[in-house]
This record gives structure tokens, sequence and C-alpha cells, in this order.
């Protein structure tokens, strides 16, 4: 059986651990391959090659650094669709999906190619008589990343090209259900060169994270995935002095005018709903209709129950299975509750099955109307291919709901209207905001901005903000003497 092994100072090792985890296909659950739970000596390993690569790559120019990145987008790129069908195969995304996870990583990488420009500090000449100030961005030192099984290309992605482009070094901690995608990615990275120890990728599970979260020489930490865990991470890291971002669960809205374009309304749901099976944290998972709106509710639900679920090679698939046993029994329970809590279930996919599949984590398309504020099919993060709909009178109305949910990851409204839409972008408590796009996920030159429960720190992921968390910043204050100092001591705070 193929073992995944950790990459530490540059090789790529078997761990030593005897405790080991199934990787399967979602689609048959056969086992693929075993995730080692690495031990406290490897973890410490890796630290300790990151610690010792940061004393000389920080020191390395930035132009060679963005160089790297450089090498690195064009291997990605070209190995695109090798990288996407590894990808599919460990998760069951479909091959246009799974090549969207890895683009949009690769957009990240980009970004980190412009490295130069995002370091760039500030310049004031005169602050005083003869004195200059300006100001440095420096990295922190060694940064972790702990990432989710939902895309596990396009989310290290996020994390370590721009932390190491900007000077640091880095310890990944991938999510163990996917970790094959992850070690193809850090493959590839020391393949375009990087030195030993730029990289380091460990597995494992709780115990190894929190190993991260108390090691003294990990100076800030990201994390992207569920609540409970997110505040975790948020709260220990902190704790011990760290820096932390940290990207958690979502329920997001799309609200749909009466005024808006139907057909548009229609196809951007389907695909925004049950899309991935529904394990996306900016799908939209409740369609709050204004107005007459709500009669096409109906068509939605006939349009989505035809959507069909299938293998990721299938070209008909619109979405494959879930990632576990265990995932596709917590989305058929909340299912269930949805239909005792006295929801109206117009397409129920709890006893999907793919023949000739039957032992993989499949749920079809699930739509539910009439769903109230107090149902936990609406408090809940499902994570599965289920849409709730729900009714109200006028905008105003949807605004207040989508602003008493405590996530706040993204949203979007569809219509016609200017003035809806500006008052909504204006209004919303929301940190992503789509106007007729229904998955506003920003492009790497802006940031990844989830509000409320979706996200606990300060600093964004990507764009000029992740720059921002990966570094210090460095504030000088110069003066260089032509005379001697005219006006003998200066005992005030004042620069003269
Ligand atoms: P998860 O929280 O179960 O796991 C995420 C990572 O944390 C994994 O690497 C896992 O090994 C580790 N982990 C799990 N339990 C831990 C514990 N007790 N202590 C320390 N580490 C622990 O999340 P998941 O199921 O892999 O991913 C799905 C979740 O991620 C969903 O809630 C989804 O909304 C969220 N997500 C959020 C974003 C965002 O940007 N806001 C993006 C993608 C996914």
């Amino acid at each position: 059986m193929k073992q995944i092994p950790l990459l530490i100072n540059g090789e790529f090792v078997a761990s030593k651990s005897q405790h080991m985890l199934d990787v399967t296909n979602p689609a048959d659950n056969q086992v693929i391959a075993q995730v080692p739970y690495a031990s406290t000596s490897e973890m410490d390993a890796a630290v300790a090659s990151a610690k010792e690569a940061f004393a000389t790559w920080r020191n390395v120019p930035v132009s060679e650094r963005a160089r790297l990145m450089m090498r690195y987008q064009a291997l990605l790129k070209q190995h695109h669709d090798e990288i996407a069908e590894v990808l599919s195969q460990e998760t069951g995304k479909t091959f246009d999906d799974a090549k969207g996870d890895v683009w949009r990583g690769i957009e990240v990488v980009e970004q980190a190619m412009n490295i130069p420009s995002l370091l760039m500090g500030e310049t004031v000449e005169n602050v005083a008589r003869g004195i200059d100030t300006y100001s440095y961005t420096q990295p922190l030192g060694v940064c972790a990343g702990i990432t989710p099984f939902n895309f596990p290309a396009m989310i290290p992605l996020w994390m370590f090209p721009l932390a190491i482009a900007a000077g640091n070094t880095f310890v990944l901690k991938p999510s163990e259900q996917d970790p094959m995608t992850p070690t193809r990615l850090a493959e590839l990275f020391l393949e375009a060169g990087a030195p030993k120890g730029l990289l380091n990728v460990v597995h494992g599970g709780a115990q190894q994270v929190d190993h991260l979260l108390h090691h003294p020489d990990i100076k800030a930490v990201s994390f992207v995935g569920s609540v409970p865990v997110g505040q975790h991470i948020y709260k220990t890291a902190t704790d011990n002095m760290k820096r932390a971002q940290c990207f958690a669960g979502a329920k997001n809205h799309s609200v749909i005018m009466p005024d808006a374009n139907k057909a548009q309304v229609l196809n951007n749901l389907v695909g925004a709903s049950v899309g991935a099976a529904g394990q996306r944290c900016m799908a939209i998972s409740v369609a709050v209709f204004v107005g007459e709106a709500k009669d096409w509710i109906p068509e939605l639900a006939d349009m989505i129950g035809k959507v069909r679920p299938g293998l990721w090679n299938d070209k008909q698939a619109g979405f494959g299975p879930l990632i576990s046993p265990r995932a596709r029994d917590r989305v058929l329970s909340m299912i269930e509750q949805g239909k005792a809590e006295g929801a109206n279930c117009l397409v129920d996919g709890s006893g999907f099955t793919l023949p000739g599949h039957e032992s993989g984590n499949w749920v079809g398309p699930t739509v539910f109307s009439e769903v109230s504020e107090e149902m936990s099919i609406y408090k809940e993060e499902i994570f599965g291919p289920v849409l709730c709909c729900m009714a109200v009178d006028e905008l105003e109305d949807a605004i207040a709901l989508v602003n008493r949910n405590p996530y706040g990851n993204g949203t979007s409204i569809f219509t016609a209207s200017g003035a809806a839409a500006r008052k909504y972008q204006h209004e919303i408590e929301v940190g992503q905001v789509g106007i007729n796009v229904p998955i506003p996920v920003p492009l790497p030159f802006f940031s990844f901005t989830g509000w409320k429960n979706s996200f606990y720190g300060d600093l964004h992921a990507y764009g000029k903000q992740a720059v921002r968390f990966y570094t210090e910043t460095k504030t000088i204050t110069s003066r260089w003497f032509e005379d001697d100092i005219p006006h003998g001591p200066n005992m005030t705070i004042s620069l003269r």
C-alpha cells in the first residue's frame, strides 16, 4: 500500500509512526493510500529544518524569490491536468471542478510572483529638518498552515507561496483526508528549485496541529476548516503569542429580487448550490426569494433535481460523492431533520446511489422550501448538495435575515436594479458580496474576506492583506549629519 511521505528538510521520507489512516476514493471507499500521523520528533524535525532555512532564505534577494515562484507557476501549469486527476481520485470531484481547484491556486502563485512590488514599504522625505522616514516589510520566520479537505490544491496554495515569497519558511499540515494532492504540489515546488527546508509537509490530525500551535519556533498560523476547530486554533495560537488567521464555516445566502433575469438566476443557482456536492465554503446554501420571485422555486427545484452525481471522469456528472461515509451520514441526518422539522422537501436526494458504485458516499441533489430560521437545516452548515429556499416580502426583510445569521463568508443578490444592489452591498454584514455573480470568490490581487463566524483574525488570505499577515513592518527614521548638531541636546520627543 502506498504510504504518503513527509517532506522534511528537502527530502520525502517515510514516517516511522505506527499510526496510519486510510486515504480512500470517495466513489467506492477503496483504500488508495495510507497517511501517517507524524511523531513528535518528526514534527520537531520539520520545524527545525524550516527554522534553519529561514536564516538563509530571508537574505535571498526578493527578485530571486519571485523567480522561484515563476518557475513553480510554470510547472503547476504544465502539470495542471495531472494534479487535477490526483485531486479527483481522492476527493471525488469531477475533473472540471478539480481543474478549477488547481487553477485558483495557480492564480495565487501568480500573485506571489509579484512579491517585489507587494513588499514595498513607504517613504517620506524631510519628516523633520534633514530627517527621512521609511519602512520595510520583513518576514516573520517559520509559518504554519493547516488546510481542509475541500480544496486540497487551492487552499495550500493560498498559504505557502506568498509566505515563502515574502521571505518566510513554512510547515504545511494538509487535511488527512486528501493528502496526495498537497504532496504533488510539494514535489513540484522542489522541482522548481526550492532550497531544502523552505517548505516542509507533515501529516496527521488534532495532536499534530496542537504540537505546531504550542511550538515556540512557529510565528504565525493560517487555518482553513470548520468553526469549532477554527475557534480552537485561533484561541490556542494567540494564547501562545502567535499571529493567526482562521477561516471557518459558512452559510451563504443568495437574495433573488423579482426584477432579476429569471433564466440567469436559475442557471446560476443550480451550480452554486449543489456544485462540488455543496462542499464549498462559498456554496449558496440558502436562496431567499423576495416577493413574487418565490414563484420560481418549483422551476429551480426541478432544474436542481435533474443534476446527476457521478464519477470524476463522467462528463455528464454534475458533481461527485461526499468526502467520507461520515460526511454522507451527517448530510443524510440533516435532511431527515429538515423533514422532521416541517420543511417541504421538494427534491430528496437521500436515496440516491450510483449503480455499480453503491459503496460510495453518494447523496443526490436536495431542495427544501418553506424553511424557517429556527430549523437546524437553516442554522447549521450542512456541507452537502442541499439548498434551503426561503421567501420574504421585501428587500429589507432579506437584508435583516442575512444580517441575523452568525456567518459572514459570502452572499449574492440577483437584481436588475442598481439601487437595490447598492443598498444590499452597503448594508449587508457579509465579507464577500456578488451582484448577479453567485459565488463571489475574489481573485488574488484582492483578499478573501470572510466576516463574523466565518473568520477569526484581522488580516485575510491572499492579496495585500496576506502579505501584511506574513510580514512585520519596520519603520526607520534617519538623519545623516552634515555638520555638528546646531542646537545642543534635544530633551524632547520632537524631531529637530
Ligand atoms: P476540519 O475543521 O475538520 O479540518 C480542517 C483541518 O483541521 C484539517 O487539517 C484537520 O486535520 C485539522 N483538525 C481537525 N480537527 C482538529 C482539532 N480538533 N484540532 C486541531 N486541528 C484539527 O474541516 P474540514 O472538514 O476538513 O473542511 C470543511 C470545513 O472547512 C467546512 O466547515 C468549510 O466551510 C470550511 N472551509 C472554510 C473556508 C473559508 O475560506 N472560510 C474554505 C474552505 C473550507
